[in-house]
């Protein structure tokens, strides 16, 4: 069986440049499809694993501290006899390995060896500092079918996608079938998940600013902003996604909170927000209906309940 103590979540940051995609906010979307292209393959991974035989504690996507610096696991997997970590790659296309340097086309990347193993020898001394001296076995895993490196030699600790079947069998073999997992091994999963560290999803945001970015409503089906109003519902005229209109303003309402959490809510400022798609007097009911005032007169405003 296999027990996700910490479920992988969406990044707030990826989250957050969603949002400034939509309405014009991103000069430079590199980092906003490298993070959605590294998310969608963690979440194809979780699922391969999900189905793995034998006993697992998964503990996914930590940020931990050892000796003053951070290291980053993808994925932590608590078997009988050892601790697997899993660095996971979504990379796309031909790569090339050349005497420790990686290339995608003629330009070099950084090594994701070399920070696997870094992440490794933190890790170890992280356990030893905890009490367990359990083996540590790392593995990168290239979880895209369309992924091909060059001059890789078989030794490497890679798996590729069309070695997934292969590797479940190894570990479920390294596992002893049958054995089983102990309180220790537990509480070694709740202190780790303890000392998770959570990361501000604001700290690498490029700068944006209210007056620049684009006002409307975003529709859920496809991103964009090309959305009408018609009989109480939101419509998207790319995509045909309906909504009813309440749940477009307060998405629209929490993504202002998000954006800009120092701005006040007032019904002027949603209506400026929404570009006008959704009438003052609406605005103001659902903010009444779904949020509490606070302060008198001019400076009123709304926060959330
Ligand atoms: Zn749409």
């Amino acid at each position: 069986m296999v027990l996700v103590l910490k479920e992988r979540k969406e990044p707030g940051e990826l989250k957050l440049l969603r949002m400034l995609k939509a309405r014009g906010g991103l000069v430079d979307d590199s980092r906003f499809w490298n993070l959605e292209k590294g998310y969608e393959g963690e979440v194809v991974f979780d699922k391969w694993f999900s189905r793995m035989d034998g006993e697992w504690i998964v503990v996914n996507d930590l940020l931990l501290e050892h000796a003053g610096s951070l290291f980053q696991i993808d994925s932590l997997v608590i078997g009988v006899d050892r601790v697997y970590l899993f660095e996971v790659k979504n990379f796309e296309g031909d790569f090339l390995l050349e005497q420790y340097r990686w290339y995608s086309g003629s330009k070099e990347i950084k090594d994701p060896l070399l920070q696997m193993q870094r992440c490794e020898a933190a890790l170890r001394q992280l356990l030893r500092s905890l009490g367990y001296q359990l083996p540590i076995e790392s593995n990168l895993i290239f979880i895209n079918p369309e992924f091909n490196l060059y001059n890789c030699p078989p030794k490497l600790p890679i798996v590729f996608c069309s070695q997934l079947n292969r590797f479940s069998n190894k570990l479920v073999r390294q596992s002893g079938g049958s054995a089983r997992l102990s309180a220790r091994h537990s509480r070694l999963a709740e202190k780790l998940c303890d000392l998770h560290l959570e990361k501000s999803p604001y700290e690498r945001l490029p700068e944006y600013r209210y007056e620049k970015l684009l006002k409307g409503i975003v529709c859920v089906g496809c991103g964009g902003m090309g959305v009408r109003y018609e009989r109480k519902m939101i419509i998207c005229n790319e995509c045909n996604f309906k909504e009813e209109y309440k749940a477009s303003v307060i998405r629209s309402i929490t993504e202002l909170m998000i954006l800009f959490p120092e701005k006040p809510l007032t019904s002027k400022i949603i209506f400026e927000w929404c570009n006008g798609l959704v009438t003052l007097r609406s605005i103001q009911r659902i903010l009444i209906n779904n949020f509490s005032l606070e302060g008198f007169g001019r400076s009123s405003h709304y926060i959330k309940f």
